[in-house]
């Protein structure tokens, strides 16, 4: 069975709290940000729909400080 608290595409944790039973009632990172299609479909097919990316892969570090600065 695949992990699915880990990047499939570099391995690295993607911190999905869905994935985690310590934190599925939180919302994840995933949620609040806007990922580049173009970055899910240069995905393998196989690894599509699997797991979580992590938020480097996914392109998204920006977008996670930027609401972070709004809410905190
Ligand atoms: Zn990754």
């Amino acid at each position: 069975m695949r992990d699915h608290t880990l990047c499939p595409a570099c391995g690295a944790s993607n911190a999905c709290t869905l994935a985690n039973p310590a934190t599925a009632d939180q919302p994840c990172w995933c949620f609040t940000v806007n990922i580049d299609p173009a970055i899910l479909e240069a995905l393998p097919t196989e690894l599509r729909n699997q797991a979580c990316l992590c938020p480097r892969c996914a392109q998204v570090d920006a977008q996670l400080k930027a609401d972070a600065g709004i809410i905190r």
